[in-house]
């Protein structure tokens, strides 16, 4: 029997990606069975765009943390598209494109709990299963809540049980900032990118 093509959408800012993103992103490859797609936003519904750097650097850096990871890629779709990255449109061109896959929504805990919030939620909700990874630092109650009430809306939602890596993009530019290491937070490709161009520094951090 042919086995159905699973495809995972994994949307970010990656402003800059980390290792907390690829041990989500590994932790959702192995529980789901599926490709899990990495897609750096162009403009995320939720954030301000300062201090979001250039997507072309977004992008290569996310390429560069794949490198090693079969079971991960790279899109960039939402940057191609331009305008305000919605999931549901991301998932919407997934689907056409893959006729019959199945498809995933891949998330942290943090932002399970805000799904209800998402445009076109009822759709997404329709489009893909969810799968949500634990990520330090969220309140457990809340994330088992925020899975009920999915469900209770017609989702399917998976939750995935992980260690968790405590790191975020925010916690990294700021080391970067103020001149801190930022040594085995992010792969050393990465970092080594970061370096090379100065990104994150404190003259060309509000650059878009
Ligand atoms: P920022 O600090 O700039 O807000 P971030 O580190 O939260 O960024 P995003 O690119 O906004 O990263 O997050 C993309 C996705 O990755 C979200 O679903 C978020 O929940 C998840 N995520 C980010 N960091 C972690 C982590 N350390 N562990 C698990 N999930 C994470």
């Amino acid at each position: 029997m042919r086995q159905v093509k699973r495809i995972a959408m994994f949307g970010g800012t990656f402003n800059p990606i980390h290792n907390g993103h690829i041990a989500l992103a590994l932790s959702a490859a192995r529980a789901t069975g599926a490709k899990v797609l990495l897609v750096p936003t162009y403009l995320p519904p939720h954030k301000s765009g300062a201090g979001v750097i250039d997507g072309a650097d977004r992008l290569e850096m996310c390429r560069l943390a794949v490198i090693g990871h079969p079971e991960l890629s790279v899109s960039d779709m939402e940057l191609q598209r331009g305008g305000p990255s919605y999931t549901v449109d991301t998932l919407g061109a997934l689907a056409e494109a893959h006729p019959g896959a199945a498809l995933y929504l891949v998330c942290g805990a943090d932002m399970l709990v805000t799904l209800w919030q998402w445009r076109r939620y009822e759709e997404i909700l329709q489009l893909a299963q969810v799968a949500a990874v634990w990520r330090p630092g969220t309140d457990k109650g809340d994330y088992e809540a925020a899975a009920a009430r999915i469900r209770r809306d017609g989702g399917r939602v998976l939750l995935i049980e992980q260690k968790g890596i405590e790191v975020s993009s925010t916690d990294i530019r700021e080391r970067l900032e103020r001149g801190e290491s930022v040594e085995g937070l992010t792969p050393p490709a990465v970092l080594l990118y970061i370096r090379e161009r100065h990104l994150y520094e404190k003259k060309g951090a509000d650059r878009i």
